[in-house]
């Protein structure tokens, strides 16, 4: 985001027409892009929407928010980007379970002014981010306010013959893996990321003991697995894959590029423990009893502090 020129992608470019016409004209709007899903037994129209469950599915619900300023910078981003991201970050949520995702509801916080033709945009890069999981909107509100642009978007998940992968079940002598590189997401990839649901599945299904989407840095979320689980670990520094976007970001700042592996968040590929070998994902440590984490290369050994995502636009 940092090549973009300030306000490429701010609200004046949407001024057709000039501000919304109503909270009530969209909402209209978004009944129009109903889902058309088999899970949906009533359409959006009445007060709760009507979902068909399978009684043997469980569900797994989970919320979460994206704010101007904080997840994204309404003057860079452009709004289907910002939708797209607090839908992915909910998917990202449902891959770490490995849970399906059967459907979402959502709030749009609008600030006084918003063309429609932005709010629209934001409603869509929602929806096309969800229908490439299946998982259509089925409900939500709206209202416009003195304060910045707030989406929050709850998400529905199904078991789907899959027990819900914890951060708890890691097990001394498990290996730890992540599913990608990691590093320098600020670039970018904290917008455009690409939740790993289906990875999540065929890693719950070849043998998984704990698993967390990395959004917080891999310093935090390998701690979060680590005490809920009552463990520690030990990580192979030589071992972390390290993306492309750490390596420039380390041009830029002067920290390392492992440093950025290890520390930047919102990566959002799944970091996972287990007992079996997982030979499409690397292996980067080893979960041990001795409480605490740890970084090793060579015979060189020390403690992995968290030093992870702060939000810092
Ligand atoms: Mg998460």
């Amino acid at each position: 985001m940092q090549n973009e020129p300030t306000c490429q992608y701010g609200m004046h470019r949407y001024n057709h027409p000039a501000s919304m016409p109503g909270e009530f004209d969209f909402i209209s709007w978004i009944r129009a892009q109903s889902p058309n899903h088999p899970r949906v037994l009533l359409p959006q129209g009445d007060d709760l929407a009507v979902l068909k469950w399978d009684t043997s599915d469980l569900l797994i619900i989970g919320v979460d928010q994206v704010l101007d300023t904080v997840h994204f910078d309404s003057s860079i981003h452009p709004p289907r980007e910002i939708g797209r991201k607090v839908m992915n970050r909910n998917l990202s949520d449902c891959a770490a379970m490995a849970c399906l995702p059967a459907g979402a509801v959502t709030t749009a916080a609008l600030p006084k002014g918003t063309p429609f033709d932005y709010a629209k945009e934001v409603y869509l890069g929602m929806k096309d981010a969800g229908e490439k999981f299946d998982c259509p909107i089925v409900g939500g509100d709206t209202a416009t306010w003195e304060g910045k642009l707030v989406l929050t978007l709850t998400i529905l998940g199904r078991s789907a013959g899959v027990e819900p992968v914890t951060r708890r079940g890691a097990k001394v002598g498990d290996s730890i893996f992540v599913t990608g590189p990691l590093g320098g997401s600020l670039l970018g990839r904290h917008m455009n990321f690409v939740p790993r649901v289906h990875e999540a599945r065929a890693i719950a299904a070849a043998g998984v003991s704990a698993m967390i989407d990395i959004s917080d840095g891999l310093s935090r979320d390998l701690r979060h697995i680590c005490e809920q689980s009552g463990v520690g670990a030990i990580v192979d520094a030589t071992s972390i894959p390290i993306h492309e976007d750490a390596v420039t970001m380390s041009r830029r700042d002067g920290r390392s590029p492992l440093e950025h592996a290890l520390h930047d968040g919102e990566d959002h590929e799944l970091l996972f423990t287990s007992s079996v070998g997982h030979p499409s994902y690397v292996r980067i440590g080893r979960i041990v009893s001795d409480p605490g984490i740890f970084i090793e290369a060579g015979d060189k050994r020390e403690p992995l502090e968290p030093r992870g995502w702060q939000h810092t636009f």
